[in-house]
């Protein structure tokens, strides 16, 4: 077989005879989302949402189903409403079943739930109680009473965009901050850090001078998961030249990642570098896994992957590739077709074809799979619900069965979404296929930022890290630090691997040393690493908007990223942070 897969594209399976599975998984996920945002809301969420306002704890019960009526609508096709709807059978909630059910709009839905209330009898639970303290404040009068609820529930302003709208603003912002990367105020602040004295003016590079380096041959990727961080992506690079981003790397480091969102459309860039990089040991790419249409693709790129491998000359130094499959309950969320039939974004189907095929390939083909955290990792639920149960299952259908080797907990306890109580999660599982016992598949789960779509998903939905992001803002140390080491474009940008809209300079033009030099002297991005809270003080020189940035960050590298998204505020900090560094010398 040639080494050239780029005739490789991803199909859409015809799932429709799984439409009965995928609906029972479609609505699981639904009513989960659905259930954990109410119980956020009852949880103190809606009183958090309506704010400084009176008898905002009498109106927090009514405004959660409000709420919930808003939702149904936002995220649910309607023909599925009655089957969610349909699970929650307490007697007490029955009546406000219906009324999300049948209720043509928010007035209808109010005056229903006052209805219900004043025709029941007894004193009835505390809801009932805080509908006659509501209706007693408005002196007894139900119109006016509804009144007040929509004009409060509208200045909310709660599901006024569609995700559609939603997603395109987002699109909007990202394309300016692109198109702010190397304008004139990053030049003048590259500018000042070309002026900055070298630590290390001599410091020779060779291979391991980087524990990694990025390779981005292009942004892109036809699939939209709800959480991925990117929705608008540059333009392809109009003249790339690839050998020349393989020289550069091979000098700096023995271990490449080619990312970009997904790369299937460009694996032959992938074996050229294989075949271009002597000193690199280790290639690992980044894929979606929707390459893996059948079996025998699924084997043509794991073929065309280990023929790159053999391609190098014998006298270099060995070297494998590490496959990373993009693999969670997102990429593979049951979603509708504009046929309204269900699919799955990407099918399990598909990592299955990549999961049996891997092991004929290992050791120089090496699998892992990137995992999302959600509630799930807090308990044995990772391998009994979820995507990993899927994936068990599928592989079951095909006579294999998985054997979980070892688990490993996240260095730190984190906060189970749904619960909203502090545990230990699994973060990483060793297993095998029990037809191959000799051959590890690596599974490591990751959080999910609060960029691009992501921004717009709910909160019991993934893992966050706003206790991480506390202790920092406490100024206290912790482990973790902001990813600095370089991404190479073939565009020319040198960015980096937390901050693609932080650019270093055009390596074409610029030249490696001066791109090194830049990394060792900067200033912000020094900061940037280890998380200095400095930054803070230097945004809200030139910013208003710090409180707001805290709220809506999910941890501290969503945070950092926020405040250095603009130009003229990474020049500033960049100015602030020489001034401050000459004054203490
Ligand atoms: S998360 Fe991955 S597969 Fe999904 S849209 Fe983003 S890059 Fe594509």
């Amino acid at each position: 077989m040639a080494s050239n897969s780029s005739t490789i594209s991803p199909l859409i399976l015809d799932q429709k005879e799984d439409q009965e599975l995928l609906r029972q998984i479609y609505l699981t996920n639904m009513r989960q989302r659905f259930k954990s945002e109410i119980n956020r809301l009852t949880k103190g969420g809606m009183q958090k949402l309506i704010g400084n306002k009176p008898y905002v704890k009498e109106m927090s019960f009514i405004f959660t189903y409000i709420y919930a009526w808003h939702w149904l609508r936002h995220n649910l096709n309607d023909r599925y409403r009655d089957q969610l709807l349909d699970a929650f059978k307490a007697p007490e909630r029955r009546f406000l079943m219906q009324l999300l059910l049948k209720s043509k709009n928010t007035n209808e839905f109010i005056d229903g739930y006052i209805d219900h209330w004043i025709g029941s009898d007894g004193d009835g639970p505390k809801q009932k109680r805080e509908l006659f303290f509501l209706l007693s404040v408005f002196e007894n009068n139900k119109q006016k009473l509804t009144e007040e609820l929509v004009n409060i529930w509208e200045g909310l302003n709660l599901f006024s965009r569609t995700y559609k709208i939603a997603y395109a603003d987002i699109a909007r912002e990202e394309k300016d901050r692109y198109g702010d990367m190397l304008s004139e105020k990053d030049l003048e602040r590259l500018d000042l850090v070309d002026q900055l004295q070298d630590p290390k003016p001599n410091s020779g590079i060779d291979k391991s001078s980087f524990e990694k380096a990025g390779i981005i041959p292009a942004m892109g990727c036809p699939q939209t998961c709800r959480h991925c961080m990117f929705v608008w992506r540059p333009l392809k690079p109009k003249d790339p030249e690839p050998e020349k981003v393989f020289n550069l790397v091979n000098k700096i480091t023995t271990n490449v990642l080619f990312t970009g969102g997904d790369l299937t459309k460009h694996m032959s860039s992938f074996y050229e570098s294989i075949k271009a990089m002597r000193n690199v040991t280790t290639f690992a790419i980044l894929l979606n896994g929707d390459f893996a249409n059948d079996m025998q693709t699924t084997q043509k790129l794991f073929y065309e992957l280990e023929a790159a491998i053999d391609q190098r000359p014998s006298d270099w130094p060995e070297a494998n590739v590490l496959l990373q499959i993009s693999f969670d309950d997102f990429h593979q969320e049951v979603i509708l077709d504009k046929n309204g039939n269900l699919r799955e974004r990407i099918p399990v189907k598909k990592v299955a074809n990549i999961v049996e095929c891997a092991p004929t390939y290992y050791p120089k083909v090496q699998l892992a799979l990137l995992h999302k955290q959600t509630s799930l990792n807090f308990s044995m639920d990772i391998f009994n619900k979820g995507v990993f149960a899927r994936l068990a299952n599928s592989l079951g259908d095909r006579g294999h069965q998985i054997k979980i080797l070892s688990t490993a907990p996240s260095s730190r306890e984190k906060v189970n979404p749904l619960t909203g109580e502090k545990g230990s999660l699994i973060k990483d599982i060793h297993f095998v296929l029990v037809k191959y016992p000799e051959v590890p598949i690596f599974l490591t789960s990751s959080t999910v930022d609060s960029y691009g779509r992501a921004a717009e998903m709910e909160e019991g939905e993934v893992v966050k890290e706003y206790e991480l992001l506390n202790e920092v803002l406490k100024g206290k140390a912790i482990k973790e630090n902001f990813d600095i080491d370089l991404m190479f474009w073939f565009n020319g940008w040198v960015t980096l691997f937390n901050a693609v809209h932080i650019c270093l300079g055009d390596h074409y033009k610029d030249g490696i040393n001066k791109i090194l030099s830049r990394q060792r002297k900067d200033p912000l991005i020094h900061a940037l690493n280890k998380f200095d809270i400095k930054l803070m003080e230097l945004y809200s020189e030139i910013r208003s908007d710090i409180e707001e940035k805290i709220n809506s960050a999910s941890g501290p590298h969503q945070f950092f990223h926020s405040i250095t998204e603009e130009s003229e505020v990474r020049l500033h900090m960049t100015k602030r942070l020489i001034s401050l560094r000459e004054k203490n010398s």
